[in-house]
C-alpha cells in the first residue's frame, strides 16, 4: 500500500490486506454453497402510489441467510458475488424466484398489473444469454413483461458496450421496462437519457436524505423529477422516510415511492400476510 515499496509486489500485501482476503475466501466459499443450500432469499418492499394509496408493485432485494451471520445484507456479498461471476447463478435464480412470487401475488389480489423490479449487474449484461434467461422467467410464471422492471445503475449502462444495448433494446421490445437505480449517483453525463432504451428514472435515496436540511439536494432532486417529466420518463423516489419527503415529492408531482416511511423490504410470507391475506 505504502508509496516506498510500491516497486516491490512481494511486499504490496499488508497484514491487514492478507487478512481481509482470508474472511474474503471464506465468505466467497461460502457463497457458492448458498444457493444449492438454500440459503438465499428474497425480500419485497413496496412501491406506493401516493395518489391511490395503493402498492402497484415491489421491489425484490437479495437477502443472505448465513449460518453463523445471521441474515447478510446484499452490500456485504454482491461485490463478492460480482467478482467471482457468481452473481450470474445468482441473480438467475432472483429472476426466476421474483416472477413466480410476482405470479402468486397477482392471483391473490387480482391485480395482474402489479409490478416487480429486479435488480441486475453488469456482469449479468456481459452474459450473452441474458434476453433468453429473463424472457424465460417470465413465460415461465406466465406474468406479462410490463410487470417486470430491470433496475440497472448508471455505471452499467454507460458501460454501454453494443451487447449491453443491444440487449437492453431487444428486452425492451419484448415489453421490459427499465428503470435506472440510484440515479444522480453516477460519473455519466446525462446525454444516454434519450439515446437509450429506458422508461423510469429512480431518485437515489441521497438526495431526500436531508433536502429539509441541504437545499442543494432538494434543488438535484427537483431537476431529477423535471428531467423525468419532460422527457416523458415516470419517476420513483426511493427511500422516502418522512412525511416531509412525501409532501416534498407531491408538491413536485413526483408521486411514485418506495422507503421506510411505508414499508421496509419484508420476507415473502410477511408481505402475503399483511397486503394478500384473506383473512384480514
Ligand atoms: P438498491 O437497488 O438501490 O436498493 C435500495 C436499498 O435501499 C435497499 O438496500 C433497501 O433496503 C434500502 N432502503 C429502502 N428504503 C429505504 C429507506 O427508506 N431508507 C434507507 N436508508 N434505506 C432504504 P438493500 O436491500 O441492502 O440492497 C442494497 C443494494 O444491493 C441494492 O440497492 C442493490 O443495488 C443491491 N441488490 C439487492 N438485491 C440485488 C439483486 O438481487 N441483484 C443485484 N445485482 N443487486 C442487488
Ligand atoms: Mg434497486
Ligand atoms: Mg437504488
Ligand atoms: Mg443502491
Amino acid at each position: 500500500k505504502s508509496k516506498e515499496i510500491s516497486g516491490n509486489s512481494y511486499h504490496f500485501f499488508s497484514e491487514d490486506m492478507n487478512t481481509r482476503t482470508l474472511e474474503t475466501v471464506q465468505l466467497e466459499n461460502a457463497l457458492y454453497k448458498a444457493l444449492d443450500r438454500n440459503q438465499l432469499l428474497l425480500f419485497y418492499q413496496p412501491q406506493v402510489d401516493v395518489t391511490t394509496n395503493k402498492v402497484i408493485g415491489f421491489e425484490a432485494l437479495l437477502r443472505w441467510q448465513h449460518p453463523e451471520k445471521g441474515l447478510v445484507n446484499p452490500d456485504q456479498f454482491i461485490t463478492i458475488a460480482e467478482e467471482t461471476a457468481l452473481i450470474v447463478p445468482i441473480g438467475n435464480w432472483v429472476l426466476q424466484e421474483a416472477c413466480q412470487q410476482l405470479k402468486r401475488w397477482q392471483q391473490l389480489s387480482g391485480n395482474h398489473s402489479m409490478t416487480m423490479a429486479v435488480n441486475l449487474s453488469a456482469r449479468q449484461f456481459e452474459q450473452n444469454n441474458l434476453y433468453e434467461t429473463v424472457t424465460q422467467a417470465i413465460e415461465e410464471a406466465t406474468i406479462s413483461p410490463e410487470c417486470l422492471h430491470l433496475e440497472l445503475t448508471e455505471n452499467l449502462i454507460i458501460k454501454n458496450t453494443k451487447t449491453t444495448l443491444q440487449t437492453m433494446k431487444k428486452l425492451r421490445a419484448f415489453g421490459i421496462k427499465i428503470a435506472v437505480d440510484d440515479f444522480g449517483t453516477g460519473y455519466s453525463s446525462l446525454g444516454y437519457l434519450n439515446r437509450l432504451p429506458i422508461d423510469t428514472l429512480k431518485i437515489d435515496k441521497s438526495f431526500l436524505h436531508d433536502i429539509m436540511i441541504d437545499n442543494s439536494h432538494a434543488v438535484i432532486a427537483n431537476i431529477i423529477i423535471t428531467l423525468a417529466h419532460n422527457l416523458n420518463l415516470s419517476v420513483i423516489a426511493e427511500g422516502v422516510e418522512t412525511k416531509e419527503q412525501v409532501q416534498f415529492l407531491l408538491e413536485r408531482n413526483c408521486y411514485l415511492m418506495q422507503g421506510y416511511y411505508f414499508s421496509k423490504p419484508k420476507a415473502g410470507a410477511e408481505i402475503t400476510e399483511i397486503y394478500f391475506s384473506i383473512q384480514r
